[in-house]
Order: structure tokens, then sequence, then C-alpha cells
């Protein structure tokens, strides 16, 4: 039983009377309004007749309206929505179903560690098994793919509309006493930044911290279920429609399917991993992690695969030379953010004593070795050497494809810039010795 009286409560959730962050209100208005919309563009833009030439070259309005006017048609559809909503519920109830074993959680700031399931493996041999079902039944023409693939802009626009809801849906309970918690608090933690007095800015961050009904934790399972294991699935449609119309697939469409399928398990399967992010220990539940996580993801990082299914596999083909490099590349990448974050996690759980590190006081010490000591984010380098990997499958066909090079660069420059305020306010002088020690932020040599 963990009550707590109005004053504690507004002791441990402390209004944030700074300017939010990603850029206040307005910034929160501006990327409510900007992403979806660069989403829809980017997937109106993937189309065969840009090819070569990149997509200035025959910039067709009359062809994006129409094609814009077919995707809020089909994100209208009955039939559409009830496809996207079993999805996501569907996932949930197996998410809570489906064995498991339950882990805690980092420690939170009313000293509770909350417990979380971690499935990621049944859940991947569910869905491998179910297609492997549906293969053989259909004789391997899986209708559920090729609905997929004839369904993804109407499927991208209801993601967009979702999330909106959804996000409202969060900001409203976040206001409400908890619903069947685990610790039977009269009480809901906030997140630090969320809880502002712009209620846009604190719907657009999220206001709770870790909403959750009983064990599932719904800021998790939007993290890696529904997103992620969409955004497989369309890989995997777009193989298997490249396949049915052409009869072969070419090595670009299969390279780019083993990378990303790669990253994706990687990240499904070792969910534990995903406890200590700042995405779950500090951001709040919000429209900006919501739509990520649900639109962004799946609808954008796809493009490659949408793009290449688009052409004639004999005009997408690699070769050996251009295949060898782009497994090294994506190797080098792998190997940079796998040991990086293999080497942090064990150095806090005290299993690298031996190695160079720098005294906080608090109850880890920041590590200045290894892979440390090359970069304040080498793990962030590596992660980028792979968004190469993935971008470079599309060789010199669009500039389209290019974009998440650039977006993520975006989006890990802004993150090394947040964590480093984070951890200033957190380490002191000691983060400030850190970061003489280890002078270069992400890039070594260069940034
Ligand atoms: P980090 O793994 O870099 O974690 C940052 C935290 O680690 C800090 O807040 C601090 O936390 C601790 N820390 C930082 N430096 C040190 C040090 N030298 N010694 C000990 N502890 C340290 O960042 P993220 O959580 O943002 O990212 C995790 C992974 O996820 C990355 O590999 C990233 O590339 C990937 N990622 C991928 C995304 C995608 O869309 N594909 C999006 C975002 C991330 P503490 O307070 O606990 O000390």
């Amino acid at each position: 039983m963990a009550k707590l009286t109005d004053e504690e409560i507004k002791k441990l959730n402390p209004k944030k009377h700074e300017k939010p962050e990603f850029g206040g209100l307005l910034g929160a208005i501006a990327i409510t309004i900007f992403l979806p919309m660069l989403s829809i563009f980017l997937n109106l833009m993937i189309r065969p007749d840009y090819y070569v030439f990149g997509f200035f070259r025959r910039f067709d309005a009359y062809e994006i309206k129409k094609g814009l006017i077919n995707m809020i048609d089909d994100g209208m559809s009955l039939e559409v929505w009830t496809v996207y909503l079993i999805w996501f519920f569907g996932l949930a109830i197996l998410d809570v179903r489906l064995p498991g074993k339950v882990i805690k959680g980092t420690k939170l700031r009313d000293g509770i560690h909350l417990s979380y399931k971690i499935n990621g493996y049944p859940m991947v041999i569910l869905l491998f098994s179910t297609l492997a079902l549906r293969w053989r039944l259909t004789n391997g023409q899986i209708p559920e793919l090729q609905w997929l693939y004839n369904h993804y802009n109407g499927l991208c626009f209801v993601t967009i509309a979702f999330s909106f809801i959804f996000a409202t849906v969060c900001f409203i309970v976040s206001y409400l006493p908890p619903f069947l918690d685990a610790h039977d608090r009269n009480y809901k933690i906030m997140s630090l930044g969320g809880n502002s007095r712009y209620h846009f800015a604190n719907w657009f961050l999220g206001r709770e911290l870790n909403p959750r009904i009983a064990i599932l934790d719904v800021k998790l399972f939007c993290e890696l279920r529904p997103g992620m294991l969409l955004w497989l699935l369309i890989n995997l449609s777009c193989l298997h429609h490249t396949y049915l119309k052409f009869g072969t697939v070419s090595d670009s469409l299969v390279l780019i399917n083993l990378l990303q399928g790669l990253y994706i398990l990687d990240g499904v399967l070792n969910e534990e991993g995903l406890l200590t992010m700042v995405d779950i220990t500090t951001d709040g539940f919000g429209f900006m992690l919501i739509f990520g996580d649900l639109n962004f993801v799946p609808f954008t990082y796809a493009l490659q695969a949408r793009y290449l299914s688009l052409l004639d596999p004999a005009k997408t083909k690699l070769g050996m030379i251009q295949l060898s490099i782009l497994v090294i590349t994506a190797s080098t990448g792998y190997y940079i953010f796998h040991a990086s974050n293999r080497q942090k996690s064990a150095f806090k759980q005290g299993k690298l004593s031996h190695l160079n590190s720098i005294p906080t006081g608090k109850k880890t010490n920041l590590l200045c070795d290894g892979w440390w000591r090359k970069a304040q984010h080498i793990n962030y380098f590596g992660d980028w050497i792979i968004a190469w990997s993935w971008c470079l499958t599309t060789s010199n066909h669009s500039v389209i494809t290019y974009y998440y090079i650039f977006y993520f660069a975006g989006l890990l420059i802004h993150r090394q810039m947040r964590d480093s305020t984070k951890c200033r306010a957190k380490y002191g002088s000691a983060w400030k010795k850190y970061e003489e020690t280890v002078p270069y932020k992400i890039v070594p040599y260069v940034y």
C-alpha cells in the first residue's frame, strides 16, 4: 500500500517552471503539425516515376494531390480502422497473455520499482509461426501481407489520426486516479518535463511517466510492439509483393529486409535493455512518443523497402561488390552499437571495475575507458552507421530514401544535447570532468 498526502504528491511531481523541451509551446505546436505532414509527404513521394533522377525531376503536383485523396479515402474506411484496432489491441492482449518473465525496472522517484513482463521471444515466435502457416495454407499468397501492401497509405493515415486520439486519451487519463495499480498507490508519477503550465506542451511531451493497466506498461508496449512489428511486416509485404509481381526479388530488397529485420528483432528480443533508456526512465508518454512509435517508425523507416518494391528487381540489383560493402558497413555499425551499449550496461552492473571511471558520488560512476573514451555517445555513432547501410540499399535511385540519415542525425544530436543537460544537472562537476576527458560527443575527432 503506497498512500501519499496531497502535499507529498505535489512534492513528488514538481511543476516545471522553465520553458518545456523541444522549443517550448511553439516547438510542440510546430512539431505536431510538421512531423505528420512530413510522414505523409515522404510516403506520397515514394513513386516509381521518380526513379533515377530524384524527386525534383518529375514533381507532379497533380499526382501528389491524387495520392493524398486516395490516402485519406482509404484512411477513413471502416475496414482499415478495424484492422488497425484489431492489430493494436490484439497485440496488447497477447502482451499480457503470452508467457514471460517479470523483471523490475529502474527505481522511480517514489522509491518503487515497477514490474515489466518480458515476452519478446514468444511474441516473435507466434508472429513467424503464423506467417509460415499462412504461407502454407494459402500456397504462398498470404492475403494478409497483400492487404497490408495495398492499404499501406491508408494505414499511415489511420496511425496519425490514432496517435492524436490516443495522446488525448492519455492526457485526460493522467488526471484520473491510478487504475488497477499493482502497488495500490493513490497517486501517479508525472514526467518532470511534461508537467508545466502549458497544457498543449504537456499533451505533446506526455504528463504521465508510466501509464499502465495492471502489468501492461503502455509505454513499453507502444515502443516495441505495434510499430516495430508493423515495420517488420511492411518490409516483408514489400518483398512478398515484388515476388508475386515479378516472380523474383532483388538483392537490395532482400538486404534491407535482413538488415532492418535484424535491427527490429534485436530491439524486440532485448526488451530488458529498453528499461534503462531515456524514453522509459525520463520521458512522459505523450504525442511525441506515441506518434513516433506508431507512425513515424513503421511508416518512414520502411521507405527504402517500399521504394525498392515499386521497381523492377532487375533495375535495383546491387551486385556482389556493393552488397559486400553494405554488409561490412552494417556489421561495423552493429559492432560499435552493441559493444558500447553492452560495455556501459556491464559497467553499471559493477562488472568492469578495472576500467577507468570518474567518481560521481552517486550510485554509479562515469565510465571513460574502452568505447566510452572515444566519444560521449559512441553508441549513437554505431546506430548512425547502420542508418547509412539501410539508405544505401537504394543506391542512387532516389533522394527521398536518404531522408533517414539526416532525420536520424538530427534526432541523435538533439538527444545527446538533452542527455548532456540531464547529466550536467545530475552529476555536476563529475560530468564537467567527464566532458574534459572525453571531448567528442558522438563522432570521434569530428563532433
Ligand atoms: P545512452 O545509452 O547513451 O544513455 C545515456 C545515459 O547513460 C545517460 O543519461 C546516463 O544515465 C548514462 N551515461 C552516459 N554516459 C555514461 C558514462 N560514460 N558512464 C556511465 N553512464 C553513462 O542513450 P539512449 O538511452 O538515448 O540510447 C540507447 C540506445 O538506443 C543508443 O544506442 C541509441 O543509438 C539507440 N536509439 C535508437 C533510436 C532509433 O530510433 N533507432 C532512438 C533513440 C535511441 P544515468 O543517469 O543512468 O547515469
